[in-house]
């Protein structure tokens, strides 16, 4: 039996000349959770070529989403960019990862701490009614390096918050918090940095991170995440050694450096 279903492109938007989102049909066997990857791919000289994608679409949609970088040499995206409506599309069967909500510790605060692509995985956890079940608040925050790379910026001010069922519910708990660092904005500079500074949680009116009230997701490139890991560290909070045991964070890569 094939590790993956063909599937067909439904629709295919280009944010910049780095990034894109395109939508598929989903197998009706296809189950996973919030925060979890599959592997996505195309028949590349008759062979299927795979890479790891977290599922942008929440786990009760219809569809798969997927929100994707553009590498100009990179041996999927080079093919994957030039997706159409009706094109097939590989998807692999079996979920994985590590940003489960259930491998959190209770708490009060749920951050998800994202750059570039690696707001992916947080695309389906802010639309999961569970985790606002879990959080008093979450606080989504994507860093970029200019403004215009801000993709899903109106999902979060305008379209979340006008929902026909999680409108109230996301105007209530989600603070969305982006951050750009190469051009001016009202969010500037590096996540990690307005984090250590403090400025992160004054702008958005919590108290600075503590390992008794706030829990975290970390999805951004290898640089990233050991910068930010540490700061979450020195802020007493314990990460999660493995899936399925609980830590105060967890932490997923939004790609592999070579
Ligand atoms: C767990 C996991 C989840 C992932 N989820 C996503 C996702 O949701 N969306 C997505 O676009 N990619 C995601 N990736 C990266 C993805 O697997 C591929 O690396 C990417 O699609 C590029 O494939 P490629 O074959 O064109 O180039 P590759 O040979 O895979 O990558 C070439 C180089 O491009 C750079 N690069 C690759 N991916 C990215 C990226 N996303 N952002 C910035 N630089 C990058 C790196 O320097 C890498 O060494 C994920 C990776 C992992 C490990």
């Amino acid at each position: 039996m094939a590790a993956f279903n063909t599937e067909k492109v439904l629709s295919v938007h280009h944010w910049t000349d780095a990034y894109f989102t395109f939508t598929c049909t989903r197998d009706e066997s296809l189950r996973f959770e919030n925060g979890q990857f599959v592997m996505v791919g195309l028949m590349v000289d008759g062979k299927p070529l795979m890479r790891a994608y977290s599922v942008a679409s929440a786990n009760y949609e219809e569809h798969l989403e997927f929100f994707s970088i553009k590498v100009q040499d990179g041996p999927l995206t080079s093919h994957l960019q030039h997706l159409k409506v009706g094109d097939d599309v590989l998807i692999s069967k079996k979920p994985t990862g590590t940003l489960v909500a259930g491998d959190l510790n209770p708490g009060k605060h749920l951050y998800l701490l994202s750059t570039g692509t690696g707001i992916a995985p947080f695309l389906a956890v802010t639309k999961d009614p569970d985790i606002y079940d879990m959080f008093e608040k979450v606080i989504l925050v994507h860093g970029v390096r200019y403004q215009k790379d801000l993709a899903y910026y109106d999902r979060f001010t305008r379209e979340l918050p006008n929902d026909e069922y999680l409108g109230e519910i996301v105007r209530d708990k989600l603070i969305y918090y982006p951050i750009v660092s190469r051009e001016d904005y009202l969010h500037h500079g590096r996540l990690t940095d307005l984090m250590r500074s403090g400025k992160l949680f004054d702008d958005i009116g919590l108290p600075k991170i503590n390992p008794q009230d706030d829990r975290a997701m970390l999805c951004g490139s290898p640089a990233m995440l050991k910068d930010t890991r540490q700061v979450l560290n020195d802020f007493g909070l314990v990460e999660s050694p493995k899936v399925g045991v609980r830590g105060d964070f967890l932490i997923e890569r939004a790609f592999v450096d070579q």
